[in-house]
Order: C-alpha cells, then sequence, then structure tokens
C-alpha cells in the first residue's frame, strides 16, 4: 500500500534586534558571553516588573510577514502561554495566540518536481526562554540555568501541512533562511540557535483521506537532522498503519546519536496552557503608512533575482542558484555587471562561479572578506577579452589578485605577461618550433593532421603561454602550407 505523507513545520526565529523583546538587555553571542551576563529584573521575571515592546522587533516580523505575503494584522494582540519549567523565569511567555501579528501567506519553493507554493498558517511574535545545560557527574546530576536567552525577540513561522516529501522540507527550510537573511532580520545561524524548526508528521492511506494524526518533533539541530528524524517517522508511522495500529499523537525528542526519535511527551492541547491576553501590555496597533514604509525598505528577494538573471541576462539555472545563495554573492555579481556593460553577465557569472568560489572554497575566506573587489575582477576579465593575457595567463593573475590584493594591471605589468599578439614575434617562436621538428612537419604533410595540435602546443609552450592562441594558429597554417 502507497501511504500519503502530511509535514508541516513551526519555525523559530532569533530576531537580530540590538536588545530583547521587551527589555533593554543586550541580545548577546551564546558563544561569548559570560552566563546570565545579560539579564535584567524584567527578563528574569521578578514580580512587580512590566514589559515594553521592542519597536525594532515589530518592524522585523512586519516585515518578514510581507516578505511571505501574509496579511499583516493592524491590531494583534500578545498573550500569556502558562507552563512552568526552569527555563521560563515568569511561569509564561509571552507569545501570540487569536490575533498573531501576520497571517495566511506562502512562499514559493523549487524542488526536482518543478515550482510550489508552500502556505505560511502565521507567523508571530515571541521571546525566546533560557537555556538549561544538564549535568551528569559520578556522584551528581545537576542542570545549570543560563538566562541570557531568555527574551530574545522570536519570530515564529508556522506553516500548513503542505509538504509531502523530504525533499520538499529541505527546499522549504533553505529557502525561508535565505529569505530571512536577505531581509535581514535573522543570522540564520542555526549552530548558534537563531533558527529552530520543529517538524508536525502525519500519514494517511490516501491523497483524498483526511489528514492523519500527527506527532511534533523536537531538538532538530540541522535541517540534514531533520531530514533524517523525518524519514525515520515516515517509515515509523508506515509500519504502525500497515500492521492496523494507530499513531499516537505525542511530541517526540530527536536522538541524534541512535538516530530515533523517542516520546518526549503526549501531545498538549492550547488549553494546557491556559493562554490570555497579556494584561501587562496594550493590543499591539500598527499604522498603515509604517507598513508601507517597511514594505518600502524590502531588498529584491531571491525569487526576482532569479528571474532578472535567468530571463533578462540569460544565465543557466545552476549558476543563478550558486549566485542568489547569498545576498553578499548576488550584490557582488551586480555590481560586477554594472561595472562592466561590455562584458557579457554569462562570462562574469562563469569567473565568479570558477575561479572565484574555487578561492574562497580553499582559502576559507567569504566573498566579503576577499581582496579582489568586483571592478577589479572585471578589469582583469576584460583583459583577457581584449586578449592583453590569455586564459591560462588570466587565471593566475587572479589567484595572485586574491592572494595579494595588487591590481590585475599591476600584475601583469611585473611579469610581462602580456600576451604575444606580434606578428613579428610569433612568426618568429613558430619558424623556430617548425625548424626544430622537421620529422613532425613531415608527417603532417603526409597525412596526419593530429600533428598541427601537437606543434600548436610547441609554439605556445616555447612562448611562455603568453601568446595570442587564435594568431599562432593562423599563422602556424600559413607557415605549414
Ligand atoms: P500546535 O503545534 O501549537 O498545536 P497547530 O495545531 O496549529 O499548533 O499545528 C502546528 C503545525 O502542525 C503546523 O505547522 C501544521 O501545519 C502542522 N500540522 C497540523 N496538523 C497536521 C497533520 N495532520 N500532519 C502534519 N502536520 C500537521
Ligand atoms: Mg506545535
Ligand atoms: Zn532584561
Amino acid at each position: 500500500m502507497q501511504y500519503y505523507s502530511d509535514i508541516g513545520l513551526e519555525v523559530h526565529v532569533e530576531l537580530s534586534t540590538r536588545t530583547k523583546m521587551f527589555c533593554g538587555c543586550p541580545v548577546v553571542d551564546p558563544t561569548v558571553a559570560l552566563p546570565n551576563s545579560a539579564v535584567c529584573p524584567v527578563c528574569l521575571g521578578m514580580p512587580g516588573t512590566l514589559p515594553v515592546i521592542n519597536q525594532q522587533a515589530v518592524a522585523f516580523a512586519i516585515k518578514a510577514g510581507l516578505a511571505l505575503h501574509c496579511t499583516i494584522a493592524e491590531r494583534s494582540v500578545f498573550a500569556r502561554k502558562n507552563y512552568f519549567y526552569p527555563d521560563l523565569p515568569k511561569g509564561y511567555q509571552i507569545s501570540q495566540y487569536e490575533l498573531p501579528i501576520s497571517y495566511e501567506g506562502w512562499i514559493a519553493v523549487n524542488t526536482s518536481r518543478g515550482k510550489k507554493n508552500i502556505h505560511i498558517r502565521r507567523a508571530h511574535l515571541e521571546e525566546d526562554t533560557g537555556k538549561l545545560s544538564h549535568c551528569n557527574e559520578t556522584n551528581d546530576s545537576y542542570s545549570l540555568v543560563d538566562l541570557n536567552r531568555a527574551g530574545i525577540p522570536l519570530l515564529e513561522i508556522v506553516s500548513e501541512p503542505d509538504m509531502h516529501t523530504v525533499e520538499e522540507v529541505r527546499a522549504y527550510s533553505q529557502e525561508l533562511r535565505m529569505l530571512l537573511r536577505y531581509l535581514g532580520v535573522t543570522s540564520g545561524d542555526m549552530e548558534k540557535g537563531a533558527m529552530r524548526f520543529e517538524a508536525n508528521v502525519s500519514m494517511r492511506a490516501s491523497e483524498k483521506a483526511e489528514l492523519g494524526t500527527r506527532v511534533e518533533i523536537k531538538n532538530l539541530n540541522s535541517i540534514h537532522a531533520m531530514e533524517k528524524a523525518i524519514n525515520y517517522e515516515l517509515a515509523r508511522q508506515q509500519k504502525i498503519l500497515e500492521s492496523g495500529g494507530e499513531v499516537l499523537q505525542e511530541t517526540l525528542g530527536w536522538n541524534e546519536a541512535r538516530s530515533e526519535t523517542f516520546t518526549q511527551r503526549s501531545k498538549e492541547e492550547a488549553h494546557d496552557y491556559r493562554y490570555f491576553p497579556e494584561p501587562d501590555l496594550p493590543p499591539l496597533i500598527v499604522e498603515k503608512a509604517w507598513i508601507a514604509s517597511i514594505a518600502g525598505e524590502i531588498p529584491e528577494l531571491p525569487e526576482q533575482k532569479r528571474s532578472r538573471y535567468q530571463e533578462d541576462m540569460g544565465l543557466p539555472a545552476d549558476k543563478t542558484e550558486l549566485l542568489v545563495q547569498d545576498k553578499a554573492t548576488s550584490a557582488y555579481f551586480d555590481e560586477a555587471v554594472k561595472a562592466a556593460e561590455d562584458i557579457s553577465p554569462s562570462t562574469i557569472a562563469n569567473w565568479m562561479v570558477g575561479d572565484l568560489f574555487g578561492w574562497m572554497n580553499e582559502s576559507g575566506c567569504s566573498i566579503r572578506d576577499i581582496r579582489v573587489n568586483p571592478q577589479e575582477l572585471t578589469r582583469l576579465i576584460r583583459f583577457h577579452e581584449q586578449k592583453v593575457v590569455n586564459k591560462n595567463s588570466a587565471k593566475e593573475i587572479l589567484q595572485e589578485m586574491l592572494r595579494n590584493g595588487k591590481s590585475a594591471e599591476e600584475i601583469i605589468h611585473e611579469k610581462g605577461l602580456e600576451q604575444i599578439s606580434s606578428s613579428d614575434e610569433l612568426e618568429k617562436a613558430v619558424v623556430t618550433v617548425l625548424q626544430k621538428y622537421p620529422a613532425e612537419v613531415e608527417s603532417f604533410h603526409a597525412g596526419k593532421e593530429t600533428v598541427f595540435n601537437w606543434l600548436f602546443g610547441q609554439v605556445m609552450q616555447a612562448t611562455g603561454g603568453k601568446a595570442n592562441p587564435q594568431k599562432v594558429r593562423e599563422i602556424l597554417k600559413k607557415a605549414l602550407s
């Protein structure tokens, strides 16, 4: 029997504001800051303190909501989500429940089976919890609480269960992260927990049947781990269904070391949280004019860039994908194209994807750190296009530019790498080679045409690779005939 899978994601995104959601504490890098060094009475949940809404967090949420084609609520309401846990100092989390700031959007994703829209149910604002470290020593086991993270603004983006394969889940996750990074609303660093995924997974007998019972999988530390966990869960559920059993609705954890899911708790219902409107905050009212001005700040997004590169510039899909993967890379490309109207965009793309990316991989440099700016790259490409240097020399020159930051012109000059195009010099080189290899010349005349390329190679070698190859071919042909 062929089962049909439905997958919906809840994605928690830390917004890259300077301060926390409801207090003035700085948002600090968890890999650098000392535990409990960025806390105050508000985010420690002291009695008598009051929250104040972070305007920048609201602006980021609106920006993300707009880019996800959501409706932005001009009036949304914060709510208390009550539960006890040691990482939650107040005993409740301020979130949004019935009236989120944005809802009903979609994001287009590309998979091997074509383009598809994944619908967004809602994207709401909330605050992050603290972080627990569980320690197990020989005679003692205890947990440490770090509240630096408590109160960091989160945007929770909830999709519809529109994904049916792991490939779609990967495409959605990557597209979402790329989009949010373009918008500059999050670092998107999963290793630092700035983006965290929870997957809801269910199966049913056919596409026409009602949605099946779902499980929710938590603590997924990477997109890769999420894919493994979903695959594991789909196989587990299929087995249960095939043997006539029922899937239990529950919350699962993912054990990375054992590559299996485990039961964390039976599924809690909304009423378990005793949600009610946050009495310490007024409804959040955002004016149309503000929404419009935020809409005006949205940069060109990956989807628009793709169509510009492919349709307007004629780049192939694979190169386009490499260039749009992050904003800095596509900005570099755009600048290079702007700096050189005489050079075709695909030529620039080839140099970037081949040589520049090669260097970045080898050296570990990001596009922001490399020492060759877009204008300088196009100057080098132009030297090649105008036949001042041949391809091999141009590649070597670029390596050197990347290593020491010198300009193409300087290097060409210093090394005497200018391509030899003078007919006199080339003729001399051809004659020398022909005199040196009379036997080969003879076999060429006897009909062995492949010798031509070998002789051509000899001339190129004799000139240290600096000869203009096209001219060498012409002169060699003439000399041989
Ligand atoms: P909560 O997890 O807080 O109860 P929801 O019920 O709104 O919230 O669902 C959360 C996520 O679960 C959404 O991403 C939604 O798409 C997904 N989901 C809901 N029902 C199913 C299902 N039957 N199979 C797979 N995913 C589902
Ligand atoms: Mg949930
Ligand atoms: Zn604080």
